[in-house]
């Protein structure tokens, strides 16, 4: 349970410290009051501290600024049956997230300060600091701009039809070039759709043995190609979301080279779970051919790619092509999920998971863990810009969102212990390893498991 009554100082010792924005990795205490971070040293003794204190041994524990999502689905308003910005937060503080940003494809979708507002209202006192996007078109249905200027004085910190992209170039041309001037992203979901009419899954060897329609990496890979040309032609502020194949990555790398300014994000799914899984064996080709031929739970977009695929995806977040991760949680109910692969909704539930997933690629050597941390703090604060670096730092005086998290812990996912109404992962029953031990939002504990935490009492 989290510990919402103490409001006091908080001493979190003895931890290794991964504070990418001051470029520290160590043995660090550190010491929380009045919702600020008040110092970080070597040694904080406790003795000198107010009664009202509170000690957290975090040995073997690391201790980071709080992650930030600047991407999920919360549902509300419109779907509360799926997720509601109250189970969602919770779901976020349970994953470590102490940011999380709202995508508009609500109902209403928030193309306008009203809807901005409501969700302002609904996310007070939640265990996360949610942000809300805005439609790039009103009502996201492509056709006309919302009114960019109206969204931003609401609140607003970036644009996005997510779900849809911005199909028409004009549109996207002139959203690029009002980004440059307000300063914030165009979040695009990059989707050809005349290039993969009824595609459920990726084209490859696993659709044709499904007989199933895929969706070739070309659907991503033209608009990815098309939005790099207008954000050199307008100067505008490009954000891809959930990149997802190796020509993508490629061509980002390239446009970053040139100079142009495109940010990019990849989804923990991305980088661990490949299409293979579509088969109903969690990644094993040969256990596929049960009652269950298919998991309904892998359909998701963009779809789970190749072997290939993810590991270009790896690279690109780990030399830095690829700014940050973001979850693109996507929680449904579960109906949605109990029928043929084509009838079932696309979307993963990821917040709650997303820790364990990522650390697979350090525990395959393929990324360190500070550069994990980088791409879960400042990577998504330089993203967004506009004041989230505060939230994405140890710095004295800054806002105490932190993290404290078992990188070694192994513990095998159970759905129904998810604070997220979304049940729906293909990783229910895996073991992963990589735990959050506890989340603080503004000094206060708002998540704590106490089976990680305790590890390094003395007994
Ligand atoms: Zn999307």
């Amino acid at each position: 349970m989290a510990d919402a009554h103490h409001n006091g100082p908080i001493l979190i010792a003895g931890g290794r410290v991964i504070d990418p924005a001051n470029g520290r990795d160590g043995a660090f205490d550190v010491l929380i009051a009045d919702g600020l971070v008040k110092a970080v040293d070597r040694s904080i003794p406790a003795d000198g501290l107010d009664q009202t204190a509170r000690v957290i041994d975090a040995s073997g524990l690391v201790v980071s600024p709080g992650f930030i999502d600047i991407h999920v689905h919360l549902r509300e308003p419109g779907y509360e049956y799926k997720e509601t910005i109250a189970t969602g937060a919770e779901a976020a503080a349970r994953g470590g997230f102490t940011t999380i940003c709202a995508m508009p494809n609500t109902d209403p979708a928030i193309d306008n300060a009203a809807v901005v507002d409501y969700i302002a209202n609904r996310a007070a006192g939640a265990p996360a600091r949610v942000r809300a996007i805005g439609c790039v078109t009103k009502g996201r249905k492509g056709r006309e701009l919302a009114d960019m200027e109206e969204l931003i004085t609401a609140g607003v910190v970036a644009f996005s039809d997510d779900g849809d992209p911005v199909y028409d170039a004009g549109l996207m041309r002139l959203a690029l070039t009002y980004s440059r001037d307000l300063g914030v992203p165009i979040s695009n979901h990059c989707e050809d759709h005349e290039l993969c009419p009824g595609g459920v899954m990726s084209e490859g060897w696993v659709s044709s043995r499904l007989g199933l329609a895929g969706i070739p990496a070309v659907a991503e890979e033209a608009m990815v190609a098309r939005d790099i040309s207008l954000t050199e032609l307008t100067g505008g502020r490009l954000h891809l979301a959930h990149l997802s194949t190796a020509g993508s990555v490629a061509m980002v790398r390239q446009a970053k080279e040139r100079g142009i300014a495109v940010t990019a994000e990849v989804c923990p799914h991305h980088l661990m779970l490949t299409e293979a899984w579509a088969l109903g064996g969690k990644g094993d080709p040969n256990v596929a051919a049960g009652p269950m031929a298919y998991d309904t739970h892998t359909k998701v977009y963009p779809p789970l790619r190749s072997n290939a695929d993810v590991a270009a995806c790896v690279a690109g977040l780990a030399d830095g092509t690829i700014d940050c991760v973001a979850t693109d949680h996507a929680p449904h109910e579960r109906v949605s999920k109990e029928c043929t692969y084509h009838e079932a909704a696309f979307g993963i539930s990821v917040l709650e998971t997303a820790l364990g997933t990522l650390m697979s690629t350090v525990h395959s050597g393929s990324i360190s863990l500070p550069t994990l941390v980088e791409r879960l703090t400042t990577g998504p604060a330089r993203v967004m810009g506009n004041g989230f670096a505060q939230y994405a730092s140890l710095t004295p005086g800054t806002p105490a969102d932190l993290v404290l998290f078992d990188p070694d812990a192994g513990w095998t996912v159970d759905v129904n212990k998810f604070a997220s109404m979304g049940r729906n992962t293909p990783l229910d029953g895996v073991t992963l390893r990589g735990r959050v031990g506890a989340t603080v939002v503004g000094g206060r504990i708002v998540f704590e498991e106490p089976t990680v935490l305790n590890k390094g009492d003395v007994a």
